[in-house]
């Protein structure tokens, strides 16, 4: 719940977290346990508990458009960058705040383990 969610609470800066962009709906801020070179997390700034709760499939593409802008920014644009939606309990999410992981700056398997 908003009250005690995690990146809710970084949104609202009582948790301090390394904030690499700040738009008007979305943030974006470096992940804690980086799992590669570069390891960004984008969520939108409303309380949205996972992909499976989106109502307006704008956020979406807010979520996206700034990932995509800060793989340019990172400069893994063109080395290539994974985005990823993990939702619910088999793809593993952990936190129920809606976030894009932009991952990059090294290969990627495929298919995902
Ligand atoms: P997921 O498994 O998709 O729910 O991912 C949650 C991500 O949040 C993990 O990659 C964690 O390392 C990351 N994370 C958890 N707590 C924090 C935090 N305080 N600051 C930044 N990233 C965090
Ligand atoms: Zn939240």
């Amino acid at each position: 719940m908003p009250d005690s969610c995690l990146f809710c609470r970084i949104v609202r800066k009582e948790i301090p977290a390394k904030i690499v962009a700040e738009t008007e709906d979305c943030l974006a801020f470096r992940d804690i346990n980086p799992q590669a070179p570069v390891h960004v997390l984008v969520i939108p700034r409303e309380h949205v508990a996972s992909m499976s709760a989106v109502k307006d499939p704008a956020l979406v593409g807010k979520l996206t458009r700034l990932a995509s802008e800060l793989a340019q920014r990172e400069g893994v644009a063109e080395s290539g960058y994974r985005l990823v939606f993990n939702t619910n309990a088999d793809a593993g999410q952990t936190v129920f705040h809606l976030h894009l992981h932009l991952l990059g700056g090294r290969h990627f398997a495929w298919p995902p383990g």
